[in-house]
């Protein structure tokens, strides 16, 4: 199968297949990769606690090896977060570890900003969806996780602010583009989920086309709410850009946590300045 779109590029080789954005393959000062295939990764335990664990971080660390290998950056630059559905959003300055990745040294953190080349942000999602950023001008790229608690909380509108604050940063210049994650198509929810969302959200104007009611469940389109807001925050339309796949409809390719359950792996993506 080839997930390849108007927006997507479908890379398959030998070992490794991986998703790019048309978009940001304008821009070779820059690397990006979605990786997909059914291949094991999970989030890093920096102290596993048993075998199984140490299995999982084995295989963790062999597909980011893998990826980083594919696409010529070092996988010793990796820094990722321990992904707790927060808005907390961390400014990378610096790696922590010379000679290897910082692997969960950010906690409670969900989004990573730099704007120094050769650090490779990276972050895992099984349903959730994951943002990427760049300004191609100040040359500053984001890498965040929004589950449906970041989109609640708004985590991708708080990335662009600290953009701002930070590097000074336009948001008319800035890129978003929006990974695999589960769409509305299966994103259904009882009506406490609901009620949240329309209590942070009643005051869109398309509100009401954003969540369908289906039977007694709730349809709610993720993918649009985040649309709207970073237009909101000043993102030109052709600047927000989506992948249009469900990872629930691709899960014999995606990692799907509605559709595989616990036993689902994680899909990384990483993006670098080189
Ligand atoms: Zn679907």
């Amino acid at each position: 199968m080839d997930l390849s779109n108007e927006n997507i590029i479908h890379v398959k080789n030998k070992n490794i297949e991986y998703l790019q954005f048309k978009k940001l393959l304008q821009y070779p000062e820059i690397k990006y990769a979605y990786v997909i295939g059914l291949d094991k990764n999970f989030k890093i335990s920096l102290e596993p606690k048993n075998d199984e664990e140490k299995i999982k971080n084995n295989l963790s660390k062999k597909s980011y090896k893998e990826i980083c290998d594919e696409l010529n950056i070092k996988y010793k630059n990796i820094v990722n977060t321990d992904q707790s559905h927060t808005d907390n959003i961390q400014i990378i300055k610096n790696k922590i570890n010379n000679d290897k990745p910082d692997f969960n040294l950010y906690k409670n953190t969900d989004g990573l900003i730099t704007n120094k080349k050769n650090i490779i942000l990276s972050t895992i999602n099984a349903d959730c969806i994951l943002l990427v950023f760049y300004d191609p001008i100040k040359k500053v790229i984001a890498n965040v996780h929004s589950g449906w608690r970041g989109t609640i909380k708004r985590i991708s509108v708080k990335t662009i602010e600290k953009m701002k604050e930070e590097y000074n940063c336009n948001p008319q210049d800035i890129i978003c583009c929006m990974s695999p994650s589960i769409r509305k198509c299966h994103f259904e929810v009882d009506n406490d989920v609901y009620q949240i969302f329309k209590n942070e959200y009643k005051d869109l104007k398309n509100f009401d086309e954003l969540a369908i009611k289906n039977n007694d469940k709730w349809n709610i389109d993720t993918i649009e709410i985040n649309r709207t807001i970073l237009k909101n925050a000043g993102l030109k339309k052709e600047n927000i850009i989506d992948s249009g796949i469900c990872s629930v409809c691709n899960k014999n390719l995606i990692h799907s946590y509605r559709g595989m359950g616990e036993e689902a792996g994680r899909a990384t993506q990483i993006i670098s300045l080189i």
